[in-house]
C-alpha cells in the first residue's frame, strides 16, 4: 500500500508515524500517510522562511511563468489526481467538458483554471495621491511564510486557492490538507513542489494539533485557513498571540428566496445543483430554501424528479453523479438533523434514511413542513438534505435569511432581475447570486460576512489579501 509523504524543502521526508486513509465509498484503507512530529513541522517552516527571499527578489513575470509550470504540471497529471480525489474524497469522477457531472475532473480543472486566471492578474504600483509637491506610491510586498490549512471537501481546489496567490506575490508555503483527504492532496502538492525551487512549498499533514503547531509559530507572516467557524476561531485565537493577519474562509448556511413570479421549471435544475453540488459538502451551497406557500407544490415536485433523476453509488463507476458523504462525522450530523426535523414533524418527502450496505451513503433528501429554529433550518448540514420552508410575505423571508449568525453565500430566484437585485441588496452575505448559487469565478471575490468568515479570496482583491501595502512616499 501506497504510504504518502511530506514534502520539505524539495525532498520527501521519511514518516516516522502515519494514519490511514479511508475510501469513504467502501469503508476501505486505501493509503497511509505521514503524520508529521512538532519538529517535522519546525523544519518545514525554517525551508520556507529560507527559501523565501530569493522567491521573492525573482521578478513577478519570473513568478508568473512558475506558476503557468504548475498549471500544465496539472494538467498532465489531472486524470490520475481525479482518480485519487474520487477514490478518498468520493465525489464522482464524472467528465471535463461543458455540462457534465461537476465531479473530481471538474475540480482538477478548476485548480488549473484557478492557476492560471491568478497568474494574468495585473498587479500594477497605485498612486494614492499626486500633486505638485508629492507623489505617493503603494507597492505590495509578500508577508513571508503563509500557513495553510486546507479542508476535505474541494481537497486539491480550496488548497490551489491558497498556494497559487501567496506564491504569486512572493510568499513561500507551509501547507496543511485535512486528515480525511491527506493521500490526494499530498500527491498534488509533491508534484507542485517539484516544479518550484526547493522550499518554496512544503507540507506538513496529520489532525488539527499539527495546524495548531503551524499557525502558533512566530515566523508565519500570513495564515490562510478554510474549514468550519469553531476551527477558525481557535485559529484566530493562535494568531492573536503572534498578531499574524488572516483570512479565514468559514462555514456558512445559505438561504436561497424564490420569488413569488419565478417559474418553478426554470430554475430547478439551477436550485438543485446549487443545494446538492458534492453532495451539499460546499461552503456556499443552498442549505436552506425560502418558497412562495403558491409556488412551493410545484418547487418540490420539480425538485423531486430531478432526484429521482441523479443515480449515487462508488464515483469510479460509469454515470454516477452523487457519491457518498466523505466521513463518518459528517455522516452522523446529517443523520441526527433530519431526524430531529422528523421528531419536530416535518415531512421527509424522498431520502431521509442511510443507504444500506457498506460506505458513507445517504440519498438526497428533500424535506418540507420545517421551520426556522429546527437544527435542520439553523445549523449547517453540510451534506445531502434540503429543508424547504414556505413563506407567505417577502419582507418575512428576507429576514428570516438574515437572522443567523452566518452570511457566506444567499441567492434569489425571479424573473425580473431588478426586482430580485433589491432583494438581494439587503441580505446578510459575502455574496449574493442571482438565478444562480455558489457559481464563484476566480476574477471575483468571494468572502463571507458575520461568523463566516474574514477576507476575501480571488482576483485582484484576494491576490492583494496575501500582500502587505508598502507605501513608498516622495518628495517633489
Ligand atoms: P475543520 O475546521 O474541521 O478542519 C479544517 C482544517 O483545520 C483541517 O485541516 C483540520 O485538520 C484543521 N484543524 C483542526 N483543528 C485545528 C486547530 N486547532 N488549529 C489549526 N488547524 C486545525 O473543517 P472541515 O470539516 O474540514 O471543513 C468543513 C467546513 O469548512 C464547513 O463548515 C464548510 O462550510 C467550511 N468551508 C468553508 C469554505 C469557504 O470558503 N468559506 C470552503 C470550504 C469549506
Amino acid at each position: 500500500m501506497q504510504t504518502f509523504l511530506n514534502t520539505v524543502n524539495g525532498q520527501p521526508v521519511a514518516a516516522a508515524k502515519t494514519f490511514d486513509s479511508l475510501n469513504p465509498a467502501t469503508g476501505e484503507v486505501i493509503a497511509k500517510v505521514a503524520y508529521s512530529s512538532r519538529d517535522e513541522v519546525d523544519l518545514a517552516i525554517a525551508a520556507a522562511k529560507a527559501a523565501q527571499p530569493s522567491w521573492a527578489a525573482l521578478t513577478d513575470a519570473e513568478r508568473r511563468a512558475f506558476l503557468g509550470k504548475i498549471a500544465d504540471t496539472i494538467k498532465d497529471n489531472a486524470d490520475a489526481l481525479a482518480r485519487w480525489v474520487t477514490r478518498e474524497q468520493g465525489k464522482p469522477l464524472g467528465g471535463d467538458g461543458r455540462g457534465s457531472i461537476p465531479g473530481s475532473r471538474f475540480e482538477l480543472m478548476g485548480c488549473e483554471a484557478w492557476t492560471r486566471a491568478t497568474a494574468g492578474i495585473e498587479m500594477p504600483v497605485e498612486v494614492a495621491f499626486e500633486n505638485e509637491q508629492r507623489r505617493d506610491e503603494v507597492h505590495r510586498q509578500p508577508y513571508g511564510v503563509v500557513a495553510a490549512i486546507a479542508p476535505w471537501n474541494w481537497p486539491l481546489m480550496i488548497a490551489i486557492w491558497q498556494i497559487i496567490p501567496s506564491l504569486r506575490a512572493g510568499n513561500t508555503v507551509v501547507i496543511k490538507p485535512s486528515e480525511y483527504t491527506s493521500a490526494c492532496s499530498l500527491e498534488m502538492f509533491r508534484l507542485i513542489a517539484d516544479v518550484l525551487p526547493p522550499g518554496v512549498l512544503n507540507t506538513v499533514s496529520g489532525l488539527g494539533e499539527v495546524g495548531g503547531w503551524l499557525v502558533d509559530d512566530a515566523r508565519i507572516g500570513k495564515i490562510m485557513f478554510t474549514g468550519s467557524a469553531s476551527t477558525g476561531s481557535k485559529v484566530a485565537a493562535a494568531a492573536a498571540v503572534h498578531l499574524t493577519p488572516t483570512t479565514l474562509e468559514l462555514g456558512g448556511n445559505d438561504a436561497a428566496i424564490v420569488l413569488p413570479d419565478a417559474d418553478p421549471e426554470a430554475i430547478a435544475t439551477g436550485l438543485f445543483w446549487g443545494a446538492f453540488l458534492n453532495m451539499g459538502q460546499t461552503c456556499a451551497c443552498a442549505k436552506r430554501l425560502y418558497v412562495p406557500a403558491a409556488l412551493h407544490d410545484r418547487i418540490v415536485a420539480e425538485l423531486v424528479k430531478l432526484v429521482a433523476a441523479t443515480p449515487m453509488g462508488d464515483g469510479m463507476q460509469p454515470g454516477v453523479a452523487m457519491g457518498p458523504i466523505q466521513n463518518r462525522m459528517q455522516f452522523e450530523k446529517v443523520v441526527k438533523l433530519v431526524e430531529a426535523a422528523r421528531t419536530a414533524g416535518a415531512t421527509v418527502v424522498c431520502g431521509g434514511q442511510p443507504l444500506s450496505g457498506p460506505g458513507n451513503f445517504y440519498p438526497l433528501t428533500l424535506v418540507t413542513d420545517v421551520h426556522d429554529g429546527n437544527p435542520l433550518v439553523d445549523e449547517e448540514q453540510f451534506g445531502p438534505v434540503l429543508p424547504i420552508i414556505r413563506y407567505t410575505d417577502v419582507e418575512d423571508a428576507i429576514a428570516r435569511a438574515n437572522r443567523l449568525d452566518v452570511g457566506l453565500g444567499a441567492s434569489v430566484w425571479s424573473r425580473d432581475p431588478e426586482q430580485a437585485r433589491s432583494v438581494a441588496m439587503r441580505l446578510q452575505a459575502g455574496t449574493v447570486w442571482i438565478n444562480q448559487h455558489g457559481t464563484i469565478h476566480p476574477m471575483v471575490p468571494f468572502g463571507g460576512s458575520k461568523r463566516s468568515g474574514w477576507g476575501v479570496e480571488f482576483g485582484a482583491e484576494g491576490l492583494k489579501s496575501v500582500t502587505r501595502p508598502h507605501v513608498i512616499s516622495i518628495q517633489k
